[in-house]
Parts: structure tokens; C-alpha cells; sequence
């Protein structure tokens, strides 16, 4: 049967772009508006969902839950890319089974927010107001494909167009692949990065001392002369070092003291949605949690899932959609099950790892600004529920 769904949302990455065209038939899918990285990944779900209402074999759904059984002390971590809705699942099933939940990222950013604030904006600001972009440690350009498209060239309600717009790079030149397309590039050492802003923060404050470094010099020169002349200036910031997150959000606020530079966290990957905030809503603490019969501990020293991992602390991991630490995983003796709401490859099922297709993405995402996002159903059949997979 020929379907034919307007509007549909791709959760390739954290743009959520809402405006798919996606015509199935049964020669295939033809997908209008996505980038090369969304026409994969619409494919792949596609592809995925329509194998079967339930494409995980009897005997793997059993070994999973032989090996969840067995386990002594179970980990549920990642829960990246997945909708609001099936977070709350996953946090609600690793209460119920008394195990350590962790995402595996890093909540300093989180506790940054918190203690020093900062003033946050929408992907909405930034195409019709915002004349300066700051990108620190993230290339929008590579990690979201579609960025420019939908929000530097488009002429705003005070922005005309792309050449009103001053876009600058700062950072390590790891997390850096399109340098043309940024007017300027600012780049600091990895070893560096805390005292450069460290420095920088200082000189702010005094606002005569010229700080020692060169970078740290270029970095004034952008936050207190550029950012002050411009009308709506916007910090994008990405993953950063231990440290990094605190000392720039702490840079932020000196800036705000005079100025006003809104801030969109934009993490350290392509994903959507933070998992911490939802974590933090619905037990009071923002990660790095351990559910016991008695109640919760939280301990972010202790329950860091890569440290967990790779100390052998744990013996049984639930993997939830995509994880930035698989060398970990892979090099440990815990057994692992991966639950994806897609397979890119062929289905892997070892001695230690299995790997189960949860196949929904449909659910409310969070956009990387924060803003929710409705994502429609595109399969047909019922849909299975976490709960469902590690039930008899
Ligand atoms: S930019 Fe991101 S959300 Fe938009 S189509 Fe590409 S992968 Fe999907």
C-alpha cells in the first residue's frame, strides 16, 4: 500500500527538521527535504520497521532476559535520541529493576546552569535577530547539515541575510571539519582551553590587564569588542573538557554583567533531547543515580557508567540507543544489550552482547534549543514497549 506523510520529523540530529516528505511504496521509499545524513537515517527506520511488528527473535528476547535475571548489578546507560516519552520508559524500567542509571555523559554543563545560570535562546532568535554566532568546540556546519539552510541564509525579521551575520569558530580543532565556512577561526590548544578562558574571565573582570597568552587576547578581543557591538549575539556551545563547561558558563556571566550573550547548549554529539533533564525531573537528581529497594543514591563520583564500565563494576549493561563510549564496552566483560530504535547493520548477537530493536522514534524529542518537537508514528502496527521486551 502507497503512503504518502507530510511534515515528518527526522531525529538524525539535533535540528529535529519537521518538513520531510516521505512517499513509501512497495518499490521503496522516496524522501524529500533531508540531508544525506536524515535520508539514512529515515531509510534505516524504515527499513527496520517494516521487517515485522516484532523483529526480535524468541530466543533473543529470552537471553536478554536471562541475562538481566542473572545480573548482580545492572547499568541502563546513553539514552541518547530517543523522544521524551521513551526516557521516561527507560528511567521508570531501571526503578523497577533496581539498577545504576547513568547516560555515560558529563551533567557539568547541568550543574554549571544551575549555579551560575545564563540566558538561553531558540533556534527562532537566532535566525531572525542573531549578527554574531559563536561556535565554541562545535561546527554546526558538519554536525547538523541542514543548520545553514534553515537558519544562517533564510532572511530573519532583522537579519536580511547570510552576509549580516558574523560567524566565528573557538575552540579545540578536533571538534572542527568545516573551517571555510566559518568567518573566523579562533583555535586553542586542548591543554590549554581551561586557562585561556581562565585568563580571559580575569581580564574581563579588571578590564584593563591585558592577558598574557595570544589566545586569551583574541578571545577578549571577540567577547569584549565584538559581542558588545553586536545587537544579538549567540554562544553555540559544544562538548567541552572537565572544567571547561564551569569556567565558560562562569565567562558568561562576567559577560552578562554588561552585555547580554544568549547561550545554546548544543552538548557534544548529533543527538537530540537531554536525557539529564528528564532524569533530574523525574527523581530530583540530574544523573549518575543507583535505584535501590530503599530508594536513590546519587553519587556522580561513583556512578559514572564509563567508570563503571571500565572497573568492572558492573556485569550487565542496557545500552539505550547510541553511546560515545563503545571502546569501553567492548574492551570490558560485562554483557551488553543494546536496545536501538534502529539497526545500521546487520543484528549482532555474541557470547557477551545482543542487540534488540525497540523500533519507535515516534514521541515528543527535544530539539537541540531546547524546543519540544512532535515526532509522528510512521510504522504500522503496535509499537513495543521497553517493558514489553524483558517481559515473558
Ligand atoms: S539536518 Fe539533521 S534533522 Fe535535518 S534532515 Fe539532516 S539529519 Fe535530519
Amino acid at each position: 500500500m502507497n503512503r504518502r506523510l507530510e511534515n515528518v520529523t527526522c531525529c538524525g540530529c539535533g535540528l529535529l527538521c519537521d518538513d520531510i516528505l516521505l512517499e513509501i511504496s512497495t518499490q521503496g521509499a522516496s524522501i524529500s527535504n533531508a540531508c544525506s545524513r536524515g535520508r539514512e537515517f529515515l531509510t534505516t527506520l524504515i527499513e527496520n520497521t517494516s521487517i515485522s511488528a516484532n523483529p526480535n527473535s524468541d530466543e533473543k528476547l529470552k537471553t536478554a532476559r536471562q541475562w538481566l535475571k542473572e545480573s548482580k548489578s545492572p547499568l541502563m546507560c546513553s539514552l541518547q535520541g530517543i523522544s521524551l516519552e521513551m526516557q521516561a520508559e527507560c528511567i521508570r524500567f531501571a526503578q523497577k529493576e533496581q539498577m545504576i542509571l547513568s547516560t555515560g555523559k558529563d551533567s557539568e554543563l547541568t550543574f554549571a546552569y544551575q549555579k551560575y545560570g545564563g540566558s538561553g535562546c531558540s533556534f527562532g532568535e537566532l535566525r531572525h535577530r542573531c549578527d554574531l554566532l559563536i561556535c565554541f568546540n562545535f561546527d554546526p556546519f558538519t554536525q547538523w547539515r541542514r543548520f545553514s539552510e534553515r537558519f544562517l541564509e533564510p532572511a530573519g525579521r532583522f537579519i536580511k541575510s547570510r552576509n549580516d551575520r558574523k560567524v566565528i569558530y573557538i575552540g579545540s580543532s578536533k571538534h572542527l571539519e568545516n573551517s571555510e565556512a566559518f568567518d573566523e577561526v579562533v583555535l586553542l590548544d586542548d591543554k590549554n582551553q581551561l586557562n585561556t578562558l581562565v585568563q580571559t574571565r580575569l581580564s574581563l573582570q579588571s578590564d584593563i590587564e591585558q592577558p598574557a597568552s595570544t589566545e586569551s587576547q583574541k578571545l577578549c578581543q571577540i567577547f569584549r569588542g565584538q559581542v558588545a557591538k553586536s545587537q544579538y549575539p549567540i554562544l553555540l556551545q559544544g562538548s567541552a573538557e572537565f572544567g571547561v563547561a564551569t569556567q565558560l558558563t562562569q565567562l558568561l556571566m562576567e559577560i552578562n554583567k554588561t552585555m547580554r550573550l544568549h547561550r545554546i547548549a548544543a552538548g557534544s554529539g548529533i543527538h537530540t533531547g537531554s536525557p539529564q533533564e528528564t532524569i533530574l525531573a523525574m527523581t530530583g537528581f540530574p544523573d549518575h543515580v543507583s535505584f535501590r529497594n530503599d530508594g536513590i543514591e546519587y553519587d556522580p563520583q561513583r556512578y559514572c557508567a564509563n567508570r563503571l564500565v571500565a572497573r568492572e563494576e558492573v556485569d550487565c549493561v542496557i545500552v539505550i540507543g547510541e553511546t560515545d563510549f563503545t571502546d569501553v564496552l567492548e574492551n570490558s566483560s560485562a554483557r551488553i544489550i543494546h536496545v536501538m530504535h534502529r539497526l545500521e547493520k546487520s543484528t549482532v548477537s555474541s557470547d557477551r552482547t545482543i542487540e534488540l530493536l525497540w523500533h519507535s522514534i515516534a514521541g515528543t524529542h527535544l530539539r537541540a534549543d531546547g524546543i519540544p518537537v512532535p515526532a509522528k508514528v510512521i510504522t504500522a502496527g503496535k509499537l513495543p514497549t521497553l517493558q514489553s521486551l524483558f517481559e515473558k
